[in-house]
């Protein structure tokens, strides 16, 4: 489809309105929500007590499961579908606005209705050039009332293929304009900035409560342990050990080259940190192998710490 196909399509799926989903293939149940709280550390003994669910599980209820059915298709998917057709292969998603009108039951079978609302672009992003596709999704409670709505955002773009990457990473190309941007920045935020920044200068910054002298990382606003707001930082040695690792194949991440390996190294300090391993062999990474950090510039204003094998 070109482009303005797309958009006749976009108003057609936003013309059908609400489109009622499969009802949920379970009610609202307390082992999922046992599950749940375990998995998000959340030791809150109110949900089971009062027999009602964190309002955050609200799409675990209606997941489609791995095998759908072709019933269970909504407005959106058939968007998806012909933008991955059009070449818009790749997806991120970009926005997740959840509202929640009460707390679903225990007991009670939700049901998810799906509205299409808007496809703006093509857009050039830093990823390449794509259509933001907008949808909401209400899930109804027995009684038909709205337990909870999720607006839902993504970025369907055509990712850049290997020759156009590299031929426009790095140096910028003559009579380009601008450098091309790493696809994938960090957010940097008032939390964050500090650790940045000393990765620029080649530091490894870890933040620790000006306080209590917890360190933690990720950097946040609060201390765990003393629950201070005042922080300030330190600097690591650089050494580590990987404490775990899984091996990249697929999906494609755009700006990188598959297989790559992503690590947790525990640093001597305390805490542990997510990073790539580089310059080893992947059969050769394993688990408690010492990792020294090391400092790769992805583009004009991006440094990554990655980290390399290091002396026992
Ligand atoms: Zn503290």
């Amino acid at each position: 489809m070109n482009d303005q196909e797309l958009h006749e399509l976009a108003e057609k799926q936003a013309a059908l309105g609400e489109v009622r989903g499969t009802p949920a293939r379970d009610p609202v149940n307390a082992p999922m929500i046992r599950h749940w709280l375990d998995a998000m550390g959340d030791e809150n003994p109110a949900y089971l007590e009062k027999g009602v669910a964190p309002p955050a599980m609200a799409q675990v209820w209606t997941m489609p499961g791995v095998r759908r059915s072709a019933k269970d298709r909504s407005p959106v998917d058939d968007m998806i579908a012909a933008l991955d057709a059009s070449g818009y292969t790749g997806v991120v998603a970009t926005n997740c606005e959840q509202t929640y009108h009460r707390y679903a039951r225990i007991g009670e079978r939700l049901t998810p209705a799906t509205r299409f609302t808007d496809l703006a672009g093509p857009k050039r992003t830093a990823l390449g050039v794509g259509f933001f596709a907008t949808w909401t999704v209400t899930w109804y409670g027995e009684d038909e009332e709205p337990v909870a709505e999720m607006l839902f955002r993504v970025l369907k773009f055509r990712p850049r293929t290997r020759e156009s990457s590299s031929s426009t990473t790095g140096q910028a190309a003559a009579g380009e304009g601008q450098a091309a941007a790493y696809p994938l920045q960090p957010a940097i935020n008032q939390d964050t900035a500090f650790f940045w920044e000393g990765v620029k200068q080649g530091e490894l910054r870890i933040q620790t409560c000006a306080d209590c002298g917890e360190l933690r990382h990720p950097p946040g606003p609060l201390c765990p342990r003393c629950r201070s707001v005042n922080r300030g930082h330190m600097v690591a040695s650089g050494q580590g050990t990987l404490y775990s690792y899984v091996v990249h194949h697929h999906p494609p991440v755009p700006g990188r080259e598959t297989p790559f390996v992503v690590g947790v190294v525990e640093l001597p300090e305390g805490v542990r940190i997510v990073g790539n391993v580089v310059d080893c062999p992947i059969e050769e990474v394993a688990v408690g192998m010492p990792l020294r950090v090391t400092y790769r510039r992805m583009d004009d204003q991006l440094v990554l710490p990655m980290w390399t094998p290091g002396e026992a």
